[in-house]
């Protein structure tokens, strides 16, 4: 049984609703990493499997798009020194493409969920704070401030300032959301009073004129949301934490019940700093420059592998993510148990033969389509140039390749397609390795082909005709061909290459 099955039986059992609300919720404050992704890809499962069960279920996710900036990240230039402490919403873009640095960030993920076709319903937290749908939850804290000061003292062990407040004011002279202190609320009026540290005093509408403290809005949140059901990274998970803390104060002050909790652990980056060191192991953090963000992530692999990467483990297992040859792999499982990647002629191809044939089809630069339909024929498939949606699948998994190859791939996978004869690297070849080059040369006929197997049983014939070892056959081949001594299956290879050029080359290689 899957995972998330598991998990949606067990919600139902120990909750009777009539709609579940899957709640996600991620901070735009930098680029929104793989790692975040597991929060939704998580919640999607889980909300999926409760859909499978006949239960109605939804998945939402709330943007913390009204989160202050915590410091300057060392992506940020310098000037936004000053805008530390603003909501997130109301500081802009530092590329100058969008509307606010929330969206900056945002935008490009909720792309991205487009893409790997998650159907979520998106809350902005600085839109809900402006339109008033906290001012009940703030009244409500506001007036209990004194039982949740307890229970934040109770379950965390925090001792928590005299001059702490639950809400906490928008200065309106400098922006900042994290340095006003409330001298007084008037409750009819929905406002409070404050001074804050640049001097100014102020007055602060409950609709959007500030925020209320990180684990009250929380709690608040599940229930002006209705939120039932909740996977959140496993730190907030621990005990005194801010789950803990919220479900108190959700049940004592707000009436409600927490949501059923899915803690699920973090995803590590694995990758090597150079070829031939040990891979290192790294938190994903975008303020550190060690992730991946989803959207660039989906620029290398099709949405489904990205979701497999992350759905195949339980969430309360660690994901160590290395985007090299282990990828590789997970997609070769993929194809095996689950399915091809693309429609049509696209998903017969096997993703690490197409490695090889768009490396086989590659320009001087790139990949060009004509040329690769070719290799694609001459490895023994169909292709249908007139049809377009063929065309455009089989275009974007060679893109997905380049992408690949270009950022992930080792350098045991790439290869580069010989233009000219690698004279010097021949010359080292041994009599009987140039012999069987000739060999295959003169069983070559224009007009004929093999296809991978035949290929590679033809290359043990030879080997054994010629009184050497298959390797050394292969060996011979690569070098003639890609100008080193290993390569990707010969088989594929051979079969790729166009029967003339792969004569006239085999026959210039033996009398080197
Ligand atoms: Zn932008
Ligand atoms: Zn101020």
């Amino acid at each position: 049984m899957h995972w998330s099955l598991a998990i949606a039986k067990d919600i139902v059992e120990r909750r009777k609703e009539k709609e579940h609300v899957v709640a996600t919720g991620i901070t735009p404050s930098g680029d929104i990493h793989v790692g975040n992704l597991r929060e939704i890809i998580t919640g999607d499962a889980v909300c999926s499997a409760l859909v499978d069960m006949g239960v109605e279920a939804k998945l939402i996710y709330v943007a913390d798009t009204f989160d202050p900036l915590r410091r300057r990240y060392p992506f940020l230039p310098e000037e936004y020194e000053a805008h530390v402490g603003k909501p997130l919403s109301e500081i802009p873009d530092p590329e100058g493409c969008h509307s606010s640095y929330a969206d900056h960030f945002l935008q490009p993920f909720l792309d991205s969920l487009d893409i790997l076709g998650i159907k979520i319903e998106i809350f902005r937290a600085d839109e809900m704070y402006k339109s008033g749908m906290y001012v009940d939850t703030i009244k409500e804290a506001i007036a209990r401030k004194e039982d949740l000061l307890r229970i934040i003292r109770e379950v965390s062990g925090r001792k928590v300032p005299a001059e702490w407040t639950p809400f906490n004011p928008l200065c309106d002279a400098c922006g900042r959301i994290t340095s006003a202190i409330v001298t007084g609320y008037d409750m009819g009026k929905e406002e409070a009073y404050y001074e804050c540290e640049c001097g100014n005093k102020g007055v602060a509408s409950f609709k959007g004129g500030g925020k209320l403290a990180w684990r009250i809005d929380w709690a608040a949140r599940w229930k002006i949301l209705g939120v039932t059901v909740e996977p959140f990274g496993k730190d907030h998970a621990a005990p005194g934490g801010s789950y803990d803390t919220g479900k108190r104060i959700s049940a004592e002050i707000y009436n409600y019940e927490a949501p059923y909790p899915i803690p699920f652990e973090h995803i590590l980056l694995k990758r090597k700093e150079r070829e031939g060191t040990k891979a290192k192991v790294t938190a994903m953090s975008s303020s550190r420059g060690t992730n991946i963000p989803v959207h660039e992530m989906l620029e290398t692999i099709p949405p489904e592998i990205l979701k497999h990467v992350i759905s195949r483990v339980r969430p309360d297992k660690h994901i160590e993510f290395d985007p090299g040859l282990p990828l590789l792999h997970l997609i070769d499982e993929y194809e095996r148990e689950i399915g091809g990647i693309g429609r049509g002629v696209a998903g017969k191809i096997p993703f690490r033969h197409f490695i090889t044939l768009v490396q086989i089809a590659r320009g001087e630069f790139q990949f060009q389509l004509p040329e690769l339909l070719e290799v694609i024929k001459r490895s023994g498939y169909e292709v249908h140039a007139d049809d377009a949606e063929e065309m455009e699948e089989l275009r974007k998994k060679a893109v997905y390749v380049e992408n690949w190859l270009r950022k992930y791939a080792p350098q045991n996978v790439k290869f580069e397609l010989q233009s000219a004869l690698p004279t010097e690297e021949i010359k080292k070849l041994s009599v009987e390795q140039r012999t069987a080059l000739k060999r295959i040369a003169g069983e070559l006929k224009e007009g004929t082909s093999l296809d991978a197997s035949a290929w590679h049983d033809k290359i043990y014939e030879v080997a054994s005709a010629t009184n050497i070892e298959a390797k050394e056959v292969f060996k011979a081949i690569y070098v003639t061909l890609l100008k080193q001594p290993s390569g990707p299956r010969a088989g594929w290879l051979l079969a790729s290459l166009d029967t003339k050029f792969l004569k006239e080359r085999l026959e210039a290689a033996s009398e080197t």
